[in-house]
């Protein structure tokens, strides 16, 4: 998929360039080749190929020098990755090492990050729910942020056409507050999750526990046997490269769908540096980038450009964008760009435990759980805080082994274990939070990482809209576990620091109106209409739902609209 072989100022000369190969690097790509585009995909990590380049995805656990968990030595080292659920000795090769790449925490942010082909699409934990009409409507409702220039109905076909090619699964639950999509056969919840589901549901006409909507091929349509992928075999150790092709990855199904046109070139270890602004021509004529391994300054030329680095690299790049015309980064005339950075509240969890159905156990593994759609404020506004949260939910008939005892014994306590005389049950919120001007992202004045290119400076928090959210879901989680008859239920509020819920967004907004936004309405700079921002960066308000289908589906969009624009010489 390479082509190192680029020196004269026409071989770096394409159609697009789209910076990052991550979920929405990957679609633009796709996007663009597939309308006939020459295109340039650069990636600062290394390549990462599919099946080849997931060195642990057939390993056992005792295959594993330290019994598949991180060094002391490893985890000293890299405090803030160390904190991620994900990161282990199986996976640790697709996370960015905190020393490797420092960044500057005004105050305190956790910024996890997948630096190679792919990016953290090999990561994530596959939910796709879609955003509703009410969280597109959320700011102009409530009165914070500004008004999306959008609304559910223009994303809409989009995200059925993204969910047809990835490969969504999930059940048509009829709920406005979670539009359906274009769903494969979903996953089963256990006999103690349906408990809970009709629980709910005889208790609350406007709670419900479905199945979550997840990027798994349960059955596979022929767009997907295309793609080379195959059936998910539940061994849920996604994170590690599926080898199947069983979840949606760029690796997997974009990547390669772009490049069998023939007209991707993906050139890796390329960290882009900058916009090139041409003041004359009043656009972006190319980028700069620094060779990672060595630190060479290249340009490459193109006439439409997507910036999709993942949010806050996005932020960064066009912050250091820097023109006689932009002096404070590409399209900044409203000096709002790297503010209104926000994020999800993943702070607080729930657990409890069930005393019923103790003649079934949970055996074999699932590669998804259940989902509670958000039910505060969803229609009209009913608490003393902002918009609300939706949050997960999963029952599990744990088995512990007797391992006192030595020889024989041992052996026949390990070989025999018990199953727990309760179900354990837990959910985990995810609260929307508010973006403000005070939560932003900049450049570091004096610091530059090892390429020469200055730090990213976070200053992002919460506030007492995430405090009264996350007392409320206390509460009423609390409430709907006592009427299903739960016992034994434990509150946490972790107060863990912003970042790990690894959903940042914002900073280059989209919006109506050049004054208080970035982004058209397009996804284009509103005063540099060759370039597009279609990854977290450009999201005006985060709802709860996970964010990653709705990036899929604003850069399809964003591409066919640039492409036509393109076609009628406006570009
Ligand atoms: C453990 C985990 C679980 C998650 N679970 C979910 C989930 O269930 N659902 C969900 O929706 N989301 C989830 N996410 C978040 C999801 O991974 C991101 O939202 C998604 O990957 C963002 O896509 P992206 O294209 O913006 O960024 P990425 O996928 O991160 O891709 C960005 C790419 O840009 C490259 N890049 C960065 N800077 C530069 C530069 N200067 N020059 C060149 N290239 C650059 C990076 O190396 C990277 O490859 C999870 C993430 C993690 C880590
Ligand atoms: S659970 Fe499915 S997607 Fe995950 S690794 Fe296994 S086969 Fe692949």
């Amino acid at each position: 998929m390479s082509n190192l072989n680029i020196d004269s100022v026409k071989n770096r000369t394409f159609d697009a360039i789209v910076v990052g190969s991550g979920i929405s690097g990957g679609w633009a790509a796709k996007e663009l080749t597939g309308k006939g585009l020459h295109t340039l995909v650069l990636e600062r990590g290394r390549e990462v190929k599919h099946v080849v380049d997931y060195p642990t995805t057939m390993m056992q656990p005792w295959e594993f020098e330290h019994r598949n968990q991180i060094k002391k030595e490893v985890k000293d080292a890299n405090p803030i990755v160390s904190k991620c659920y994900a990161f282990y000795e199986g996976t640790e090769q697709f996370f960015v090492k905190d020393a490797e790449h420092p960044y500057v925490q005004e105050k305190p942010f956790d910024w996890i990050r997948g630096y190679q082909t792919g990016g953290k699409s090999l990561l994530w934990a596959r939910q796709t729910q879609r955003w509703s009409e009410y969280d597109f409507d959320g700011p102009a409702r409530d009165g914070f942020a500004v008004d999306w220039p959008i609304r559910y109905a223009d994303i809409a076909p989009w995200y059925s056409y993204v969910e047809k090619f990835a490969g969504i699964s999930g059940n048509k639950d009829g709920l406005a507050s979670l539009p359906d999509g274009e769903f494969l056969p979903p996953h089963e919840m256990n006999c103690v999750e349906k408990y809970f589901s009709q629980s709910v549901a005889k208790n609350y006409s406007d709670r419900h526990i479905i199945m979550g909507r997840a990027a798994h091929l349960t059955k596979p349509k022929q767009i997907h046997l295309d793609q080379g992928r195959a059936t998910c075999q539940h061994r849920t150790i996604c994170e590690r490269g599926c080898p199947y092709g069983g979840y949606f990855s760029s690796n997997a199904s974009t990547l390669p769908w772009a490049a069998k046109t023939g007209k991707m070139t993906l050139r890796p270890d390329s960290v882009v540096h900058s916009i090139i602004y041409d003041e004359k021509k009043g656009k972006a004529t190319g980028v700069r980038v620094v060779d990672a391994n060595t630190k060479e300054m290249i340009e490459y030329y193109a006439r439409i450009i997507f910036v999709n680095a993942a949010a806050l690299n996005t932020n960064l790049i066009l912050l250091n964008s820097t023109s006689n015309r932009f002096q404070n980064g590409l399209g900044n005339d409203s000096g709002l760009l790297g503010k209104y950075v926000a994020f999800h509240n993943y702070r607080a969890t729930i657990n409890a435990e069930y005393e019923g159905y103790l003649d079934n156990a949970t055996d074999g593994r699932r590669p998804n759980s259940p989902y509670i759609p958000r039910f505060r404020n969803v229609f009209k506004q009913e608490t003393d805080f902002l918009r609300g949260y939706a949050s997960g939910f999963s029952a599990d008939r744990y088995s512990h082994d007797d391992r006192s005892g030595l020889g024989e014994d041992l052996k026949k306590g390990i070989l025999n274990p018990k199953l727990n005389n309760v179900w354990s049950v837990g959910s985990h919120m995810m609260g929307e939070t508010i973006p403000k001007e005070s939560n932003f992202v900049a450049l570091d004045k004096t610091l530059v990482d090892p390429w020469g290119i200055p730090q990213l400076k976070i200053s992002v928090d919460y506030d007492d809209n995430d405090v009264k959210m996350t007392k409320d879901f206390f509460e009423q989680l609390t409430e709907m576990y006592t009427k299903a008859g739960f016992k034994n239920i434990r509150t946490n509020d972790s107060n863990r620091t912003p970042g790990l819920d690894i959903h940042e967004m914002g900073g280059v907004r989209m919006g109506k109106d050049p004054k208080t936004s970035l982004l058209n309405k397009w996804n284009a700079l509103h005063s540099c209409k060759n370039v597009f921002v279609t990854d977290g960066a450009s999201m005006t308000s985060t709802s709860t739902q996970n964010p990653s289908l709705t990036y899929m589906a604003f850069t399809a969009r964003s591409v066919d609209y640039a492409v036509k624009e393109m076609k009628k010489g406006n570009l």
